[in-house]
């Protein structure tokens, strides 16, 4: 189906912002991009014409390291639950949670975390996933619900952990072998794969080493945790005499198709060490701060020339959020107004969070340009300033936020999934209604009722 996107503000992430233009999408992909007379009609037979008329149109958004297994902890209070630390974040809810998700909550998890991303014009979601009770066929299911049902384009990974024993590693690594195979046999351009690790924390020396040679038959890297939390470095230092990055290195695990989320508390030659080594590394500034797991160095991540994006990391969905905390923080923790621009932050999500996308799917995306996929966002914003090229990401930091905006219409390669702020393939408050008896039931199980 062919469709032309009529009468929006289009930005264009390749140095354009125009008024009243035109997006023609053809087989998935855009063809033209420009001004009503520049572009001309589409007939009624060719395709679909979609007002956009007083919107704003931008290429859809990717989040670079979330857990859609977290969707069903919003609200859950456990008793006599009150960490310090990150390991006692762990052990009290998420290692809690993880051990209790069966099929059914991990279906609905998937189902609503995918949901409300399209909700905040998300396209395409790296997710990291853990349910050690129900491991094999988990991320087929997710593809299931998050790729066929909902449409989001999705690379999927399963957390190896020796934190439950060997014989749980052994079919995490047997999950993410799995859908690597899977999708190295699809034909689209809809799913792709990393192999998930938790932290080097919890990983035997033997797991990693496993990994490791599996890795050199593959076109694609590790998603893991890096040094989030202290105990993540005393670890390392105590069991093996290296710090972390130095650990994984040995291995062999970290290079350019490397996903490393966090990184904060890393010394300098570690960070010396990453910039030799070129993994991307995910920035989760709202989860860090929830965790008080620290502020990442980002300015000396980014003076290496290393690829620093960002993700949200379970908490909430929204790109833009996590956009406007991450320049937040850094002025907050700098003492300054001006430690970071715009235009920085700006990059971590409109260009490096999509050459990730690009690498790992093999496809051109983020830019509202012909030849790229049809990955598309429209917002309504009705703005009570000039929108431009030039402030444009001001906007998105001052403006896009509670009920100033809403998304309205996404596409993923070239159908939309979401049109008048509703889902295209699903009925919402029927996902909901169920999300919430499901959840109930998982609450007792994890309070042990
Ligand atoms: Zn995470």
């Amino acid at each position: 189906m062919n469709y032309l996107l009529d009468g929006g503000t289009i930005w264009t992430n390749n140095g354009k912002l125009i008024e009243n233009g035109r997006v023609l999408v053809e087989n998935g992909k855009i063809v033209k991009v420009g001004g009503s007379e520049e572009i001309g009609n589409l007939s009624e037979d060719k395709g679909e014409t979609i007002d956009c008329s007083q919107k704003l149109v931008m290429p859809g958004l990717v989040n670079a390291h979330t857990h859609l297994y977290s969707t069903l902890a919003r609200g859950l209070v456990l008793p006599d639950y009150s960490p310090e630390n990150l390991s006692e974040l762990l052990t009290g809810l998420w290692w809690k949670l993880d051990r209790k998700l069966n099929r059914e909550a991990t279906r609905i998890s998937a189902r609503v975390g995918a949901v409300e991303l399209l909700k905040n014009g998300v396209t395409t979601v790296f997710d990291h996933h853990s349910s050690p009770n129900y491991t094999e066929g988990s991320l087929q299911l997710i593809e299931e619900e998050v790729v066929e049902k909902i449409g989001l384009r999705s690379s999927l990974c399963y957390e190896v952990t020796d934190r439950n024993g060997e014989a749980e590693a052994q079919q995490g690594i047997r999950e993410n072998l799995d859908w690597l195979s899977t999708v190295s046999n699809r034909d689209d351009d809809l799913t792709a794969g990393q192999f998930g690790l938790h932290a080097s924390f919890t990983l035997s020396s033997g797991t990693l080493e496993e990994v490791s040679s599996y890795l050199e038959d593959l076109d694609t890297g590790i998603h893991i945790h890096l040094a989030e939390g202290r105990e993540d470095q005393d670890d390392s230092l105590n069991q093996y005499g290296n710090r972390v990055v130095t650990r994984l290195d040995n291995h062999g695990l970290i290079d350019e198709h490397a996903i490393l989320a966090h990184g904060i508390h890393l010394s300098e030659p570690e960070k010396d060490l990453l910039g030799d080594r070129d993994p991307f590394l995910v920035h989760n500034p709202r989860s860090n701060m929830n965790n008080g797991a620290g502020v990442a160095d980002v300015e000396g991540l980014l003076d290496r020339g290393l690829s620093l994006g960002l993700g949200t990391d379970g908490l909430g969905f929204s790109m833009i959020d996590e956009f406007r905390s991450t320049l937040l923080l850094q002025k907050i923790y700098h003492g300054s107004p001006s430690i970071m621009g715009l235009e920085d932050v700006g990059r971590m999500l409109f260009e490096e969070n999509y050459e990730l996308a690009e690498d790992a799917f093999g496809i051109k995306l983020g830019k509202l340009s012909p030849g790229y996929r049809a990955d598309i966002t429209v917002i309504d914003y009705p703005s009570p300033t000039p929108i431009t090229e030039d402030n444009f990401l001001g906007h998105l930091f001052f403006g896009t936020s509670g009920s100033n905006y809403e998304v309205e219409t996404v596409f993923v390669d070239g159908e939309p999934v979401l049109r008048d702020s509703e889902l295209v393939n699903l009925d919402k408050p029927d996902v909901y209604r169920e999300a919430r008896k499901i959840s109930e039931h998982l609450w007792e199980k994890i309070r042990g009722k």
